[in-house]
């Protein structure tokens, strides 16, 4: 082949190859896709899909909150501020800070398995993203609050019977082997 004919082929070759690529491309038009926009175009919210153990954004009721910082001791990188004091008159403890800082938060969990009542857990809020740094600091103290002190006794503070009675059917869920999700997570 002489050097006019090699000059044709190329043509030639080259043209078939963009004809190739395009077939592929279009053929996209037509395929069902295999990816979704998120979130708008979701079926149903991602965090309604999650395990529930899911270790997701921390949440504090200060409702139930005795103040007695084992969740500030075990966080192993200094997440978690807390400021209590004695309120003279009273003497009740009050609570004037409960920071997390959700930018340093690794979603360990080490904090919420020693807290007493339930009070410091994860969610199953995963979207963190903020504009600054400073925002990601999660204050839950709007003002001062008394602190939860816990009743005496065996009667169940209605205030924690569900948080209790949650963690009761985690146990039993988790001593079977293959144990399904409780009923009413698998609902909500
Ligand atoms: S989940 Fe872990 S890193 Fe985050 S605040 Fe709790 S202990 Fe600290
Ligand atoms: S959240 Fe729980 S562990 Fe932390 S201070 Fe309150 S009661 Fe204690």
């Amino acid at each position: 082949m002489g050097a006019f004919g090699s000059y044709v082929q190329n043509i030639k070759d080259a043209v078939a190859t963009i004809f190739d690529g395009m077939a592929v491309t279009a053929s996209h038009f037509v395929r069902k896709p295999y990816t979704v926009q998120y979130p708008d175009r979701m079926p149903v919210r991602v965090q309604d899909t999650l395990p529930f153990r899911y270790r997701g954004i921390l949440e504090v009721d200060l409702e139930i909150c005795t103040g007695c910082l084992a969740c500030e001791r075990a966080c192993p990188i200094d997440c978690i501020v807390i400021s209590c004091e004695k309120d003279p008159k009273t003497r009740s403890m009050v609570i004037s800070q409960f920071d997390i800082d959700i930018a340093k938060c690794m979603f360990c969990g080490l904090c919420s398995e020693p807290c007493p009542t339930g009070s410091i857990h994860h969610t199953s809020e995963f979207e963190g993203a903020d504009y600054s740094l400073e925002s990601l600091i999660r204050r839950f103290v709007k003002e001062p609050v008394q602190a939860y002190k816990p009743k005496k006794g065996p009667e169940t503070d209605p205030r924690i019977a569900p948080i209790l009675s949650r963690g009761m059917r985690y146990i039993n869920e988790f001593a079977q082997p293959g144990g399904e999700k409780p009923e009413d997570e698998a609902e909500g």
